[in-house]
């Protein structure tokens, strides 16, 4: 098993126009994730649809039970809000808005490397759902958006960024974002202090 790892986030529109790119991404430097590659960039829609593929059934299906169950616990009804309470037809629906958003601003692009870094970084992200996500997380800290809000004005929760969830999504956000040649090998000068 590999422990090195590295770790594709993104500091989504809504961090970069509440001026909270450097609050993100300080939060991975002090806790010892190096960044190897960053930069801003304002994609289209061909680029976010590489980025949110609608392809993943498994994936559509969870984003939609989320939506299903933050409806019933504030008695929402999902077939007025939405005209459906299929979860695959609200995944994809919400994915078509994350498509949008992802693409209405620039967004900060960053690869973090490091131990565990997917596991790591995502911890530091906190939950997908900033009204669930923990203090000391940076959804927690940073935003109390909840999908039954977003949903009901048809639009994804703006959870301020977006990290990899496993092995095989780092590699493939790594390789949409970044060419190799923009990815750097350096040390830090506190790896050994850290880590040795
Ligand atoms: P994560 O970004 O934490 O990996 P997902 O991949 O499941 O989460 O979802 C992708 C993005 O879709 C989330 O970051 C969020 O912006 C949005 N999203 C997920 N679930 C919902 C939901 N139930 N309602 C509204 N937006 C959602």
């Amino acid at each position: 098993m590999e422990l090195i790892e590295r770790s594709l986030v993104l500091v989504k529109p809504d961090g970069v126009k509440r001026g909270l790119v450097g609050n993100i991404i300080h939060r991975f430097e002090q806790a010892g994730l190096k960044i190897v590659a960053m930069k801003m960039v304002w994609v289209d829609q061909a680029h976010v649809a590489k980025h949110y593929p609608d392809s993943r059934q498994d994936l559509m299906e969870a984003i939609g039970k989320r939506t299903l169950e933050t409806f019933e616990k504030y008695g929402l009804e999902p077939e007025k809000v939405l005209g459906t309470a299929n979860a695959v037809d609200i995944g994809r629906m919400t994915n078509q808005w994350n498509k949008d958003f992802l693409s209405s601003g620039p967004v900060v692009a960053v690869v973090l490397e490091g131990i565990h870094a997917i596991d790591s970084v995502r911890m530091i992200v906190g939950h997908t759902l900033p009204s669930m996500a923990q203090p000391g997380t940076i959804r927690g800290d940073l935003s109390i958006d909840s999908p039954a809000l977003a949903t009901t004005r048809k639009r994804p929760v703006r959870n301020l960024a977006h990290a990899s969830g496993n092995v095989a999504e780092a590699t493939y956000e790594t390789d949409l974002w970044f060419k190799p040649k923009e990815i750097h090998d350096y040390k830090r000068a506190d790896e050994d202090v850290m880590f040795g």
